[in-house]
């Protein structure tokens, strides 16, 4: 018998994804978030085409295309002499190889359009202002009077269900920082390109910019090893986290480290990673997102992952097996995939940051490296279709 309801504890990416990836199996949903309003936390996201081809079966898909951004390439370029290395097309070449987009906008702009399908969906309820902490059960039962079957952690990555599963993994601090800013389009300086994802590459440092179409302004992420200061998400930087940001750039073109040192209110994220440890609790409640699995951007991947989480649970818990068997089935297929996805973002760390002769090892290796080759290694993420 499958089951009729279930609660879903965090309104993030994953949360609505899981809503309306169960809602169209038929299972309602109940939707908890802590937050009083989905305001705009966060800044701009790459989304690939193994998770816009999710979006597109859950009907999410053409309310982004008419606002997104389709970047014609993810160009690498060298952060010192800002001197092309590489490129991968994406743009209309993603469609066709991949059969599915490749867009780039702000997080909130695919919350919203998620919120928008779960508010139209009638087996979707959302509340917020709505902590679910401590006794779960309890919490729940509290504010809808309502016994659940299942309770889907997707409350990021500093999840309060992952308390309730025994052998869950922890959140450790990656050593790494990102500090993430906008800029509006009329500020953009001209060597950074509109039509291209650019990520620039220094000695322990990266930068990513790439144009946010939606709000006419441009989506900056500069990474580099810091210091954590404890759990925040979205920290306005300090005067001290500024001049980190400053110091850790210096070595760069001038024009990026200009660029930096001008920032508007940039934001500080300390980057934390959550890897081994159990995902449920063979029972009634299962991790999906950055709750299971955060990981570091350096594949721009965390939502993408989140996303094809969502889709292939629903699907596990609505065909046929049991709870206890839908649950392992579940984390046995994600934690692969999870994992994989995960060793491929440490690669673009070594790459991406190395130093001395690995620098010049890598730049000469991309340079030989035609686009369309470079393209194929990312088949296996790109081309994967969450089932
Ligand atoms: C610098 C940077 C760049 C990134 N770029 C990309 C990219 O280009 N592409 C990509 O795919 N990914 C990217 N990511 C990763 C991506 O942002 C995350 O992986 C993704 O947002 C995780 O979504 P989530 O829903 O699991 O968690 P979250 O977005 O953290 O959502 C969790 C939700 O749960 C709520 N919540 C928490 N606790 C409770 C509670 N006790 N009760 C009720 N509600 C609760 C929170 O308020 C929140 O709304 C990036 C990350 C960073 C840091």
């Amino acid at each position: 018998m499958p089951i009729e309801r279930v609660a879903i504890i965090g309104a993030g990416v994953a949360g609505l994804t899981a809503a309306l990836s169960f809602a169209r199996h038929g299972i309602a949903c109940d939707i908890f978030e802590e937050a009083a309003e989905l305001m705009e936390v966060g800044a701009g996201l790459q989304i690939s085409p193994n998770a816009s081809r999710v979006l597109a079966r859950l009907g999410v898909l053409a309310a982004l295309e008419a606002v997104w951004a389709e970047p014609e390439r993810v160009a690498l370029v060298s952060g010192t002499s800002l001197r092309p290395l590489a490129h991968v097309p994406v743009g209309r070449f993603a469609r066709e190889r991949w059969g599915a987009p490749y867009g780039v906008l702000h997080r909130a702009t695919l919350q919203k359009a998620l919120l928008a399908a779960v508010e139209r969906n009638p087996l979707c309820t959302l509340h917020l202002d709505a902590p679910v902490r401590d006794d779960v059960h309890q919490a729940l039962a509290e504010m809808t009077h309502k016994d659940y079957p299942l309770i889907v952690g997707a409350d990021g990555v500093w999840s309060n269900l992952r308390a309730a599963i025994p052998g869950a993994p922890e959140p450790d601090f990656s050593g790494n920082i990102a500090w993430r800013f906008t800029v509006a389009r009329s500020e953009v300086p001209t060597w950074l390109a509109t039509n291209q994802v650019t990520a620039f590459l220094g000695p322990s440092t990266h930068l990513v910019a790439y144009p946010l179409k939606e709000m006419d302004g441009f989506n900056i992420v500069a990474i580099a090893s810091g210091l954590t200061p404890g759990q925040t998400w979205d920290a306005e930087a300090s005067d001290a986290q500024r001049h980190m940001l400053t110091s850790q750039f210096h070595r760069w073109d001038r024009r990026i480290a200009d660029l930096l040192k001008q920032a508007p209110n940039p934001t500080f994220w300390p980057l934390y990673e959550v890897s081994a440890g159990r995902w449920h609790n063979g029972r009634d409640k299962v991790l999906i997102g950055d709750a299971a699995h955060a990981m570091m951007p350096f594949a721009a991947q965390g939502a993408a992952m989140a996303i094809e989480d969502a889709f292939v649970l629903a699907n596990r818990v609505a065909g046929g097996l049991s709870l206890t068997e839908a649950l392992p089935a579940y984390e046995t297929v994600r934690r692969e995939r999870a994992a994989k996805v995960r060793a491929r973002g440490l690669f673009n760390r070594f790459a991406y940051h190395a130093r001395g002769p690995i620098r010049l090892g890598r730049d000469i290796v991309l340079s030989l490296r035609p686009p369309q080759s470079l393209a194929a290694d990312l088949d296996w993420i790109y081309g994967f279709t969450a089932e």
